[in-house]
């Protein structure tokens, strides 16, 4: 992508209504732009990172055995009058009602539709477990909507639902998850750490939010430090293995990790002292066992093995990819932008024309380019007649993993630079080695 061709909507200045750094550099470097109260645009480049957040999200969940499904956002409050959620939701419920008059609502989560779509199909034991999940927009009227996307009024979330036959199937498809979480965010470059949520009603100890540790997190979060050494288990963990992935989910529930709601101070004062972490968090996942409470009202049942009718045990499991973003940006920025993991940068190298116009520095700038495209890989050539330093100032803004610079003085000895955002790292090497480090064929 030519940058002279590009959306990329810049702004000079530190937008005053951003309080936290993710915020104030998803504005500063176009990535979206404030509709209304905790509403959002995503400009191209905030949409291709989203995409590539999707897009693990995706992979892992279909790794762990879960299937894609797409569900609407505009939802009939039949079913949550069945379910008796519809008076209990409260004022986060964004209530519609159509030109016939009916009630219907902006999900702000689909239990009930997906549980309506299990029973219509689903009748015996055999045909579990069953695990479906969509990527889809959620409207909640938050009482407080605030730091840009990351609690916003209408979000993106991947929602996941498990059918279970019983309790011990619920709890390994719980697991599976887990274990689908833990390599979810290590994919992005995040630490993610699992920590025990309250269960409510429901009871048992089948809830984790997963939360970054962040300054600007909303809630206090206490840990053992030995969460940030723990492996997080390879691409070809077998999630067919109840005991394997049990085993995982074993080690990672072991050290002491509780937000301020779930806090024990006694268990708390048990970690050695130089193990304890007490810091702020973001929780950018939510998973929950919930058993029946959905499908007795529902009346969603399957055949047993013994004959007789079961309500299913189900589960549901939120990672909230808008507010992913943010939190990347939190967790990996400098005073001069964004740090993108590469897994998630929008584009991979950022090729920098600093004298456009010069038949030199333009030509081997296009050969580059060429290169690099043909070769698959991702860039945003800056071929604007911007100064050095402003293209300087926004290549590192937007935070782009790699930086191919080309002035005169280098193309004159058939020299470009090569510069790492993250170590801020330059080399200059020769323009033939910009095309064997990322795999350019000649
Ligand atoms: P919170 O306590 O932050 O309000 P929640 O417990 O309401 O979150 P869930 O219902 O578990 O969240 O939703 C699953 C995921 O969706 C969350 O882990 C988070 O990543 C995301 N999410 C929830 N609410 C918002 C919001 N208002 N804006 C952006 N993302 C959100
Ligand atoms: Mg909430």
């Amino acid at each position: 992508m030519r940058l002279s061709r590009f959306f990329l909507p810049i702004l000079k200045e530190n937008p005053r209504e951003a309080e936290i750094v993710s915020h104030r550099l998803m504005l500063r470097a176009g990535m979206i732009r404030q509709q209304g109260a905790g509403s959002f645009s995503w400009l191209p480049l905030g949409k291709r990172v989203l995409d590539k957040v999707c897009q693990i999200i995706r992979e892992e969940q279909n790794r762990a055995g879960a299937q894609e499904i797409l569900m609407p956002t505009i939802q009939s409050a039949d079913l949550w009058i069945e379910s008796g959620r519809y008076n209990d939701y409260g004022k986060e419920m964004l209530r519609i009602r159509d030109r016939q008059d009916r009630a219907m609502l902006y999900g702000p989560t689909n239990e009930e539709m997906v549980t309506d779509i299990f029973r219509a199909y689903v009748k015996s034991y055999k045909d579990l477990p069953l695990n479906l999940y969509h990527i889809q927009w959620k409207f909640r009227d938050e009482v407080r909507p605030r730091f840009g996307v990351m609690r916003s009024r209408e979000f993106l979330m991947k929602d996941a639902y498990s059918f279970d036959l019983d309790y011990e199937g619920a709890k390994a498809a719980y697991n599976r998850m887990f274990v689908a979480y833990l390599r979810t965010f290590t994919r992005m470059g995040l630490n993610a750490i699992p920590m025990r949520a309250d269960t409510g009603p429901i009871g048992g100890d089948l809830s984790h939010e997963f939360i970054i540790l962040a300054s600007t997190g909303e809630s206090a979060v206490f840990c053992d430090r030995a969460f940030l050494d723990l492996p997080v288990p390879p691409a070809d963990i077998d999630f067919t293995s109840d005991a394997e992935i049990g085993g995982v989910v074993a080690r990672w529930t072991a050290p002491y990790a509780a937000t301020d709601e779930m806090h024990d101070e006694a268990a708390w004062e048990k970690v050695p002292e130089e193990k304890r972490l007490a810091a702020r968090g973001i929780e950018v996942g939510h998973i929950f066992h919930f058993g029946t409470k959905y499908s007795t009202p529902m009346k969603a049942t399957v055949t047993g093995p013994d004959g007789q009718e079961h309500f299913v045990s189900m589960g549901s499991y939120g990672i909230g990819p808008s507010r992913l973003t943010a939190a990347i940006i939190e967790a990996s920025h400098d005073e001069n932008g964004i740090i993108w993991p590469e897994s998630v940068a929008p584009f991979e190298i950022a090729l920098v024309n600093m004298k456009a116009g010069d038949s030199d520095c333009d030509r081997v700038c296009e050969e580059i380019y060429a290169g690099l495209q043909a070769a698959g890989r991702e860039v945003l050539y800056d071929d604007t007649d911007q100064r050095a330093g402003a293209k300087f100032a926004t290549a590192d803004l937007i935070g782009l993993p790699w930086q191919v610079i080309v002035g005169p003085r280098g193309v004159a000895a058939g020299e470009v630079e090569l510069k790492n955002r993250a170590t801020g790292e330059r080399q200059t090497v020769p323009v033939s080695a910009i095309a064997e480090r990322f795999g350019v064929n000649r």
